[in-house]
């Protein structure tokens, strides 16, 4: 697996012709390269996307949606190869590559409906004599950077709606996953799209990429998922020429389960939230919170759970939990885990790394249950990124909502009750951009996802993400 640059529809090598290895985190080896880009070839890939953008924005919406489309269809088409790269390079289990794969195609189908629906408006004027018109028009150039965790669902949640709106795009994916939107942009681009319209730059540092892209003044729109402190300084570089950002950034999401719940799918949901991709999710929980009659119950059910999980390589059947990213993510997951214990956490299930003989080369970490976390732990206020659940219990539902907001973030928060006038309190309460009642899996593309306070803003899905895309142009045409 090899990656090259996709520059006006050609696949083609960097320039200067360099190029970075991409591993695999389950078995440190490498299973691939990509291009590595440059400033020059970001500045191509701008070039495509300017040129273009006038074809691509004067065609007809109802056009630009077949081309969506069948991207879709191309993608589901090769869900079993991409998926395969997904594993290969990122090492989630083979069932949960082909899920991401589905995702990122019904966002295509999704924004194939939206171009249609970009609807404009005609407002009753002030005077007779007059007419005002509102004109959804596309921003213009946009960029997309995404991270590693989910490398073709992040790049199909910026893609279709810039392209559905009538922009053009250039794609830096992360690092440590250039294979996977690969395999993606050449879906997209096999499904009919024109030159210039999708661009893929990899790059092996992403820095002359945000160099290029904020001083550009054709480059109108930047959208980032990644962490809040990449996040917090590409707003600072877009200040020079205000350019239009929208950041999805991390996320501490709190887990409340009340008295109340069904506590079977209550643990269900806490499993499905905190275990996926092996708790390397934005919105995975990090903040457990159990109300104290049943404290004792949820936990005992969440340790054996999760002490049965299974661990391993991505593509071996019946795995449940594949490697971390890479060494350092297992460092830190460690580390957090450490300072709990230190701090007075009871571990109840993993707590060590995984180095014994299948585990020796990759980044594996046992799934870990810790009972007792408090304020001063890391884990209570930062984002652990790995397969580690840590729990506490609280007594009244002041206090669960209390504990749920004490944090920067605001992405995800999820909580369990069968009292129906407690879930519109609790939800209403909640300074969370996405929340889930009774279920711990809350992304689709047909509902809008994305933070409040330092998880960033923007939408992305639903009927608003199109508008991320969309200037909303007022006209207004006297003596008519
Ligand atoms: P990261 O911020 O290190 O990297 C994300 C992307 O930004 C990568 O493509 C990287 O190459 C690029 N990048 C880094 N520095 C840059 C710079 N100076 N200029 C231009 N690009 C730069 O994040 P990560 O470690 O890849 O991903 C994990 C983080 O992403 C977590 O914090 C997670 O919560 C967050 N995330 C958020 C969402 C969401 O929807 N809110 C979804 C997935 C991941």
């Amino acid at each position: 697996m090899h990656a090259r640059l996709l520059i006006d529809g050609e696949w083609v090598e960097a320039d200067g012709g360099g190029r970075f290895d991409v591993c695999d985190p389950a078995t440190g080896a490498t299973v691939g390269s990509a291009a590595a880009g440059s400033e020059v070839d970001v500045r191509r890939a701008v070039d495509a996307a300017a040129a273009a953008l006038p074809g691509w924005r004067a065609t007809a919406a109802v056009d630009r949606s077949k081309i969506l489309r069948r991207a879709a269809a191309v993608v589901r088409e090769r869900a079993e190869q991409i998926a395969a790269t997904m594993t290969a390079e990122q090492g989630k289990p083979l069932a949960e590559s082909r899920g991401e794969v589905e995702y990122a195609a019904s966002f295509f189908d999704w924004f194939a409906g939206e171009a249609e629906r970009a609807y404009g408006q005609v407002v009753p004027a002030m005077n007779a004599a007059n007419r005002v018109l509102v004109l959804p028009q596309p921003v213009g150039v946009a960029a997309a950077i995404t991270p590693w965790n989910f490398p073709a669902a992040l790049v199909a949640r910026k893609l279709a709606p810039a392209m559905a709106a009538g922009c053009t795009s250039i794609v830096k994916p992360a690092e440590a996953t250039p294979l996977t939107a690969a395999a993606l942009l050449a879906a997209v681009t096999d499904a009919g799209t024109p030159p210039g319209v999708a661009n893929l730059v990899t790059l092996a540092d992403p820095r002359p990429f945000s160099a290029a892209i904020f001083a550009d003044q054709r480059v109108r729109k930047v959208s980032f998922t990644g962490s809040t402190e990449v996040g917090k300084h590409l707003i600072r570089m877009s200040a020079d020429q205000v350019k239009r950002v929208s950041l999805e950034l991390g996320g501490h999401a709190p887990y409340v389960v009340f008295a109340d719940a069904d506590l079977d799918q209550a643990v269900d949901g806490i499993m499905a939230s905190k275990f996926r991709n092996a708790g390397q999710t934005c919105v995975c929980a990090n903040r457990v919170y159990v109300q104290r009659p049943v404290y004792e119950q949820v936990l005992a059910m969440l340790a054996t759970r999760t002490a049965a999980l299974t661990v391993g390589r991505g593509t071996e059947p019946g795995v449940e939990i594949g490697p971390l990213i890479d060494a350092k993510a297992v460092e830190k997951v460690d580390a957090h885990v450490r300072d709990a214990v230190d701090k007075g956490a009871r571990l109840l299930a993993g707590g060590t790394r995984l180095t014994d003989g299948a585990f020796a080369e990759g980044s594996f970490y046992a799934p870990t249950v810790l009972d007792g976390i408090s304020p001063e732990m890391r884990i209570w206020t930062e984002e652990t990124f790995g397969p580690v659940a840590g729990v506490t219990a609280f007594d009244s539902e002041e206090e669960a909502i209390r504990l749920a907001n004490d944090s920067v973030y605001g992405l995800s928060a999820y909580f369990h009750t069968r009292d129906y006038a407690r879930l519109l309190r609790v939800a209403e309460q909640l300074e969370y951009g996405v929340v889930g009642a009774n279920t711990g899996i809350i992304s689709a593309a047909n509902v809008p996802f994305g933070g409040m306070k330092e998880s960033g803003y923007g939408r992305e899905g639903g009927s608003l993400g199109i508008d991320e895309y969309l200037e909303h142009k007022y006209v207004l045409v006297a003596d008519v």
